[in-house]
């Protein structure tokens, strides 16, 4: 399964926001086994995020979009989702009866708009705020932007996305990237794993792939042939 992620907000294109919803994202579907092909910050403008949203929803299985709910001034990202297949935000009366009976708040107090979503749509219940997320034709789903709703709600969604078991192995080395090449290149001819190499303090070799023995077999013949760094233990 391939997935893109569109980051709604002006706060972090100005880097007063870290997008940190990108990274836990990726982490959860890459431990389900699903890629993450696309991550994509957009500002809060409705025709900037109905573009992408459009664009992704073809060429993807999914897309995840995270931020710019609820009724203020800058929240436009349903209008921009409804916008994207060519439909109106409505009120959800599901949205609404459930804010009213497990969020505890009074109909009359809510914000006009709180429980607008895309015609059509499949809400979210926010367990952690208030505004509700969506689900469109079960491939864009709406999520929060504020951190812990956006967790709580991923959950409830979270076994719509499956993919292949996939297996790592990390091998830290102490010799500096420039002078392993021959051993990484003869690794990736050897074997059939994806080979990442993340230099840093020291150089760290992921190897990753659908195939256990495989992986643990190339992470075997790297292991012999480099020193391994021995990591500090207390
Ligand atoms: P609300 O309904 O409360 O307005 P929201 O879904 O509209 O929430 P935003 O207004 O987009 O969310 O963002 C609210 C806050 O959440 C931001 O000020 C920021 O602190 C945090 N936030 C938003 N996007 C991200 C992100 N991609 N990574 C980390 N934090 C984020
Ligand atoms: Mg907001």
């Amino acid at each position: 399964m391939h997935v893109a992620l569109v980051n709604v907000g002006d706060e972090i294109l100005t880097g007063d926001t870290t997008n940190t919803n990108a990274t836990w994202i990726c982490a959860r579907l890459n431990e389900r086994g699903v890629d993450v092909e696309r991550i994509t910050v957009v500002p809060d403008r409705v025709g900037e995020i109905a573009r992408v949203v459009n664009e992704y929803r073809v060429e993807y299985d999914a897309v995840i979009v995270t931020g710019g709910l609820g009724p203020t001034h800058d929240d436009m990202t349903m209008e921009a989702v409804a916008a994207a297949y060519g439909r109106d935000v409505e009120s959800s009366e599901e949205a609404l009866e459930w804010i009213v009976e497990e969020g505890g708040y009074a109909r009359d107090d809510l914000t006009e708009g709180t429980s607008h979503i895309p015609a059509g749509a499949r809400p979210l219940h926010n367990e952690v705020g208030v505004a509700p997320g969506c689900v469109v034709d079960d491939e864009v789903y709406v999520l929060p932007g504020v951190p812990a709703e956006m967790k709580g709600m991923f959950e409830s969604i979270a076994a719509e996305f499956v993919g292949e078991d996939r297996y790592a192995e990390t091998v830290p080395i102490d010799e500096p990237e420039s002078a392993l090449l021959d051993r990484i290149e003869e690794l990736r001819e050897r074997f059939d794993v994806g080979v990442g190499v993340y230099p840093g303090e020291y150089v760290r070799i992921k190897l990753t792939g659908t195939d256990i023995a495989a992986v643990e077999s190339a992470a075997g013949w790297l292991r012999e042939r480099v020193d391994v760094r021995v990591e500090e233990t207390e």
